[in-house]
């Protein structure tokens, strides 16, 4: 096993990262940027290297300082995180030509599923089903209107490069398909530098659900069930949920497979996640995330498994401890991203903790990396805490849910607590009736119950 790994990220997920390693008995190096010198995840790591300003791009985006800093701390591995750079596989090149272990997938995969036109190719390659819509690449604006009328509208016109919900857009009808397509070029391009475009059959009422595999690169991959993540506002996740109320063991042994068969075909390595919209009982694949995922801690609850351990032991090249059979599923788990944000505008809230508590008791877990007196600087993402429980069944975790939400105390700043604790005590949510749409209509009608 590593004696030192350096984790290139920071907040909850560095912490994160560092727990799986401390039960392990691994060395941490956390990196940091100036606006992060009193942050948690540099408190608890065993050592810790200033790696640049607060700007990401001069810190936690710095491949350079952290290559540096992982030299001169003589560490063995480094972790991406999520975020960052953990989807770039230069970076993940890099790591390794410098005699660094990469916790995580081979760069070649990183970079085929990155490019969402590529991986969608390799999915269907693979014998993945894959949403209605162009053949690879949009080449024209008359290729573009012949696909929306052969897929019927509306259609979903995509970025090539896009990534955390942005860069895609809704074409209702063929008029508004020319100023769809301009609009996202020109996004794709100032947000990613790439303004390659897709098409894709927009569905109606589908349904979030991906699952969670691991593989060690020697042909072997296991997979997790699933998460149903479908609780979103602009395409980002809010609360997720394992198992869906929409999936049997059937569907999900099925479609389980179906991913584990065709990740074997590619020898993947490391933890990852295919996306799919389900509609219907039909699986659409939209795309694969080669990482840990925000909301992996439910599906660990529920199958009793520490994934950022297992992919340490992977980085090591040992092959996977567990096979398909030793994987069952227990309960129910939720999780809450609670982000500094106010919640119902969204507006960021940065600003310092005047008061931190936690809820506690059985079932309940809070990856987050906020304590009494710090203060969460503007400059990063908002998500400042997951609050994750696990029940028996559905019923008893929301019932610890809805406890575990009032317990919690984060003054000081603005939170969306509030926002989770409405939304779990709907009835629609409550029984489990929700689509990837549902949540903004939600926020939308309260927001008109309350004249505003
Ligand atoms: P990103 O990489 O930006 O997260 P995804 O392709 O994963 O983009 O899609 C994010 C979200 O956008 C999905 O979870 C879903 O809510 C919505 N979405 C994506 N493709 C479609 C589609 N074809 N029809 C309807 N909604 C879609």
């Amino acid at each position: 096993m590593f004696e030192k790994v350096l984790i290139a990220n920071r907040g909850e997920i560095a912490l994160r990262i560092h727990r799986a390693c401390r039960e392990m008995g691994i060395h941490t190096v956390a990196v940091h940027s100036t606006a992060d010198a009193d942050a948690m995840h540099v408190r608890l790591a065993d050592e810790s290297v200033c790696i640049g300003p607060p700007a990401s791009k001069d810190s936690y985006l710095n491949v350079a300082a952290i290559i540096t800093a992982a030299t001169i701390t003589d560490a063995d591995a480094i972790h991406p995180g999520v975020g960052f750079l953990s989807e770039n596989a230069d970076f993940a090149e890099m790591v390794e030509e410098h005699g660094f272990a990469f916790v995580g997938p081979s760069p070649d995969h990183i970079r085929s599923m990155g490019d969402k036109i590529e991986a969608k190719r390799l999915a269907i390659e693979l014998g993945l089903p894959v949403v209605p819509g162009s053949d690879g690449a949009i080449t024209s604006d008359a290729e573009a209107r012949q696909t929306a009328e052969g897929i019927g509208y509306p259609v979903l016109v995509k970025a090539a490069a896009g990534g955390g919900g942005k860069g895609m857009k809704v074409a209702e009808a063929p008029e508004e398909l020319q100023e769809t397509l301009d609009i996202c070029r020109r996004e794709a391009l100032a947000n990613f530098g790439n303004d390659a475009l897709y098409m894709e059959k927009y569905l109606g009422q589908p349904r979030h659900i991906e699952i969670q595999v691991l593989g060690d690169g020697h042909g072997n991959v296991v997979h997790f069930g699933e998460r149903d993540c479908s609780l979103q506002r602009r395409h980002q996740k809010i609360l997720e949920e394992a198992p869906s109320p929409a999936l049997d063991a059937a569907s999900r042994d099925t479609i389980g497979k179906r991913v584990t068969d065709a990740l074997k075909k590619i020898n993947y390595r490391s933890a990852g996640t295919i996306e799919f919209l389900y509609e219907d009982g039909e699986f659409y694949f939209i795309e694969m995330n080669t990482r840990l995922q925000v909301e992996h801690p439910i599906s660990e609850m529920i199958c009793d498994i520490d994934l950022v351990r297992e992919q340490l032991k992977i980085a090591t090249e040992s092959p996977l401890s567990l096979t398909q059979d030793q994987i069952t599923y227990n309960g129910h788990a939720i999780e809450c991203r609670i982000n500094a944000e106010n919640p119902v505008t969204f507006a960021p809230n940065p600003g310092r903790i005047n008061e931190y508590h936690a809820p506690g008791g059985l079932g309940v877990r809070v990856d987050s990396a906020l304590y009494s007196g710090y203060t969460v600087p503007p400059h990063y993402d908002s998500l400042v805490s997951k609050l994750i429980v696990h029940g028996a069944n559905r019923n008893e975790c929301l019932l610890r849910l809805r406890r575990s939400l009032e317990e919690y105390v984060i003054e000081g700043i603005e939170t969306t607590v509030p926002l989770h604790q409405k939304l779990i005590a709907d009835p629609q949510f409550l029984d489990g009736n929700y689509d990837i749409h549902w949540l903004e209509a939600w926020m939308a009608g309260n927001a008109n119950e309350n004249g505003g």
